[in-house]
C-alpha cells in the first residue's frame, strides 16, 4: 500500500493535467502580440457568464478587487454600513473597508456558516448600502433566498462573495446569479485557478457590468478618455487563456470532489466529538471547495493525522474581528461566539480533484483512528 505523504492540494498534479492546453494557449498569447484585454479576455468573459447563466462577466485582478469594485461601484463609501458574515477569509470584510465603509458582522445559525436571516434584518440601519453572502467552502448561503427578500424589503443590493464556490448551484441557480452580483476568485487554489492572481464579477446589470469594466482600467472605456478615478485591476491575456482551458473540465472536478465529500461523509459518521458539514441536499448542491469538519481537540486531531502523513489545513485559525487589521476598530471589542467558536474547532481535511480512492480511503481511516484516541470534552 502506498504510504507517501496525502498533502492538502495538489497543485501541481492539478494543473499538470492542462499541460498541453496551457502551452498551446501561451502560443496563442505569444503569437496574437497582445497581452492585456484582448480577444483572450473577452472570449473567457463569455464562456464563464454563460457558465454561470449571467449576461455579463468582467475579468479583474484578483477575487478581493472583484468584490471592492462593485461596492465601489455601488457608491458604497465612507460613513456606509455593509453587512457581512462573521465567520469567512478577512477578504469579504477588506473590500468593505477598502472602500472606507464599516463591515458590520452578522453570525451564522449554528452549524451553518451563512449569516442568520433575523439577525440580518435586526444589523440593518439607515446606513447599510449593501449586503455581502458568503457562498464559504463551496457551499451557497443556506440562508439566501430569506436573505434577498429583507433586501428587497429594505432596497438593499445582495453581493455574493462566490471565491470558492465555482460551479455550485442554490435551487438550481448558480453562484454567481444569486444576488445583484457576484465577485470570483481564480487564486490558484480555488475550484476554477489560474496560474496566478485573477477574478471575476458576475451580474445581469448592464449599468454595473459598464461601471466596473472602466473601473478596473481607469476609469476609461477608450483610451485617454477617463470618465472615472479608476483603479488598474485588469486579468492578463495569459491568464484567461488557462482559465478559458480549465472551465472545460471544471464540472468534471467538482463532480470528482462532491464524491469525495461523499466518501468523507459515509466514512465518518458516528464519531465521538467529530462534526461534519452539512450534506447536499434537494436545494443545495456545493462546489465543495474545502471539506471541513470540527472536533473540540481540533489541534491534537491536525498533530494526529500530520504523524500519519496527512495534511490539514485550518480555514480560519483567527476570527476576522480578532485580525491585527480591525484591532483599532470598535468591532474587535465586540464577541461574536460562533465565529470564534469555529476559529477554535475547524479543520479542512485534504480536498482535491485528483485526489485517488485510495488516498481519500487513508484519509477516513486516519481521522478514524486519530478521533478514538481522544477523549470527547463535549
Ligand atoms: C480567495 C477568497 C477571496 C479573495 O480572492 P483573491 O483572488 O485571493 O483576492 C475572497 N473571499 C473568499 C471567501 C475567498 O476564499
Amino acid at each position: 500500500m502506498n504510504t507517501a505523504p496525502i498533502p492538502f492540494l495538489n497543485l501541481k498534479g492539478i494543473n499538470d493535467r492542462h499541460r498541453l492546453a496551457f502551452r498551446e494557449a501561451f502560443e496563442r498569447v505569444l503569437d496574437s502580440g497582445w497581452v492585456l484585454l484582448g480577444e483572450e479576455t473577452a472570449a473567457f468573459e463569455r464562456a464563464f457568464a454563460a457558465y454561470c447563466g449571467v449576461r455579463h462577466c468582467v475579468s479583474v485582478g484578483n477575487g478581493l478587487e472583484a468584490l471592492h469594485l462593485v461596492l465601489h461601484a455601488w457608491g458604497v463609501g465612507p460613513g456606509d454600513e455593509v453587512i457581512v458574515p462573521s465567520h469567512t477569509y478577512i477578504a469579504t470584510w477588506l473590500a468593505i473597508s477598502h472602500t472606507g465603509a464599516t463591515p458590520v458582522p452578522v453570525e451564522p445559525l449554528p452549524g451553518c456558516w451563512d449569516m442568520d436571516p433575523a439577525q440580518v434584518e435586526a444589523a440593518i440601519t439607515p446606513r447599510t448600502k449593501a449586503i455581502i453572502v458568503v457562498h464559504l467552502y463551496g457551499r451557497p448561503a443556506d440562508h439566501l433566498p430569506e436573505i434577498r427578500v429583507i433586501a428587497q424589503r429594505h432596497g438593499l443590493p445582495v453581493l455574493e462573495d462566490a471565491a470558492q464556490a465555482h460551479g455550485s448551484t442554490l435551487d438550481g441557480v448558480k453562484a454567481g446569479h444569486l444576488g445583484n452580483a457576484a465577485g470570483f476568485s481564480f487564486y490558484p487554489g480555488k475550484n476554477l485557478g489560474a496560474l496566478g492572481d485573477a477574478g471575476a464579477v458576475t451580474t445581469d446589470d448592464d449599468a454595473l457590468a459598464h461601471r466596473v469594466r472602466m473601473l478596473r482600467n481607469y476609469g476609461s472605456e477608450k483610451k485617454y478618455v477617463n470618465e472615472l478615478a479608476g483603479f488598474n485591476s485588469r486579468m492578463d491575456e495569459l491568464q484567461a487563456a488557462f482559465l478559458y482551458e480549465k472551465l472545460k473540465t471544471l464540472d468534471q472536478d467538482n463532480h470528482r470532489r462532491r464524491d469525495i465529500a461523499t466518501s468523507y461523509r459515509l466514512g465518518l459518521q458516528g464519531l465521538p466529538g467529530l462534526v461534519l458539514p452539512l450534506a447536499d441536499d434537494a436545494r443545495i448542491r456545493s462546489a465543495w471547495h474545502l471539506f471541513v469538519v470540527r472536533h473540540p481537540q481540533r489541534d491534537r486531531l491536525a498533530a494526529g493525522l500530520a504523524e500519519r502523513g496527512i495534511q490539514t489545513l485550518i480555514h480560519y485559525p483567527t476570527a476576522v474581528h480578532r485580525q491585527q487589521a480591525y484591532a483599532d476598530q470598535p468591532v474587535s471589542q465586540r464577541s461574536f461566539p460562533l465565529a470564534e467558536e469555529y476559529a477554535a474547532t475547524l479543520l479542512s481535511l485534504p480536498m482535491d480533484p485528483t485526489l485517488s480512492d485510495q488516498q481519500v480511503l487513508r484519509v477516513i481511516d486516519g481521522v478514524r483512528s486519530v478521533c478514538r484516541t481522544l477523549q470527547p470534552t463535549g
